[in-house]
């Protein structure tokens, strides 16, 4: 066949480990076969980024503003271990972290549902989309240990230091501990619009729950600004599009999810969102069946695998051993990316051939051939899985394709 032609380009982000072994592969096998493929591309390898002292994370950042749209590898955020190992000038920053900051973006986390998986909750037939905020919170606190006698005050200054307010958080008999934090009013309502966009382009109602029967202050900010937006702004949209936005207390939250048959976006305050993001993965299978997509507030998009670099594999695999990872949550990081730049350049032919590589993929899955992870999980009349290692997993969606 002709190859598809691209007129813009996709920022391409590579990565390290087995996922960028992985990475390899999926764009020899199932993509430039097929598709013309224009990247601007930046290797945010540890290795790469420890030369540049990281400027290529920022710069690769930057690019996702000007073209719109990205597709990202896992990467190590390097700790302690990783400086060694590596020869690290510094313990670099977490990637993802500086990007989301440089594209002000929220993370849209959307399971892939193929037949023959049954979620640990049975009654989840339809994706849950999670959106977390990752902004302020605990994540920017201040804490302090604080011993018996003293007096721990929340006090707020004007610009000139002069106390606006002033607290007493708790006056303490027996030692004890105090945290401090914070949030944004702009960072809020960018959250909030991320969301409702996001639920209208994908045509799913928004739940989201805060605590502000107990947090009167902080937590019912939360939903004072997400119920303006919506009224203000999404209303009208949302009756057109057959779609809702419901508030309630998280806890009542919670419940109406595990009672639910799923298809909605769950948009989570930024504790909240680390916590049920786990459980609502773990609960939809394996890791290597979750999407991630970071969205800004401007519609610029960062497609990803919610899962890491899958060390001990890439380790296996170092070693001449075989290996059964899981390239479905990378490969729907570059489907994803694909229809997004179909659909931003008006190229129908792009469009098409994602949801067909998407297709292949499924069908490969449900006719019984996968990756070692998914074994235990697939239950189909009539179907005995067969585990295929880490490339011949590629081909067999290849041959489907
Ligand atoms: P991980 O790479 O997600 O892997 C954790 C374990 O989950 C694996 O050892 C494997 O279990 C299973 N797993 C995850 N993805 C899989 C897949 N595609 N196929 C099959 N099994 C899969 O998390 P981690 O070990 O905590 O982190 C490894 C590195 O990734 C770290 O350096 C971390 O900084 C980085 N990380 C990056 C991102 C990102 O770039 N977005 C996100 C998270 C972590 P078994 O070994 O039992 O098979
Ligand atoms: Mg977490």
């Amino acid at each position: 066949m002709e190859k598809i032609r691209m007129t813009t380009p996709i920022v391409e982000m590579d990565g390290d480990e087995m996922t960028r072994v992985l990475w390899r592969w999926i764009k020899e096998l199932l993509i430039e076969p097929y598709v013309d493929l224009k990247t601007e591309y930046y290797d945010l390898g540890l290795p790469e980024r420890d030369k540049t002292d990281d400027a290529v994370t920022a710069a690769s950042a930057e690019a996702t503003k000007k073209w719109g749209v990205a597709v990202k590898c896992a990467t190590i955020t390097p700790n302690a271990q990783r400086v060694e190992e590596y020869h690290l000038k510094k313990m670099w920053k977490s990637p993802n972290g500086t990007i989301r900051r440089i594209l002000d973006g929220t993370v849209f986390r959307a399971p892939i549902l193929v037949k023959g998986i049954t979620p640990y909750v049975p009654g989840w037939t339809k994706p849950i989309v999670l959106a977390r905020h990752a902004y302020g919170d605990i994540y920017n606190s201040v804490e302090a240990r604080v011993e018996d006698g003293q007096t721990a005050y929340l006090v707020v200054e004007d610009k000139d230091g002069n106390a606006v307010s002033r607290q007493a958080i708790h006056s303490f008999v027996g030692d004890g501990i105090v945290q401090g934090v914070h949030n944004l009013d702009a960072s809020i309502a960018s959250f909030a619009r991320s969301c409702f966009n996001y639920a209208l382009e994908h045509k799913i109602p928004v739940w989201f729950g805060a605590k502000d029967t107990i947090s009167k202050t902080y937590d019912h900010r939360f939903k004072d600004i997400f119920n303006e937006i919506y009224e203000k702004e999404y209303t009208a949209k949302f009756e057109e599009a057959g779609i809702y936005f419901l508030y309630t207390l998280i806890d009542d939250v919670v419940a109406r999810v595990m009672r639910s048959e799923g298809g909605m976006l769950w948009a989570c305050k930024n504790y909240d969102g680390d916590v049920m993001s786990d459980m609502v993965a773990t609960a939809y299978g394996s890791l290597g069946m979750m999407s991630s997509v970071l969205v800004s507030p401007d519609g610029k998009y960062e497609f990803e695998a919610a899962h890491g670099t899958v060390t001990r594999h890439y380790y296996r695999h170092l070693k001449g051993e075989e290996t059964s990872t899981n390239s479905v949550a990378t490969i729907w990081a570059w489907t994803g990316a694909l229809a997004k730049r179909g659909e931003l350049d008006g190229n129908q032919p792009l469009v098409d051939f994602a949801k067909k590589l998407e297709k292949a993929t499924m069908d490969t899955i449900e006719s019984g051939y996968m990756t070692g992870d998914l074994i235990p999980m697939f239950h189909r009349e009539g179907i005995t899985p067969v585990k295929l290692n880490s490339r011949q997993f590629l081909e067999k969606i290849a041959e489907k394709l």
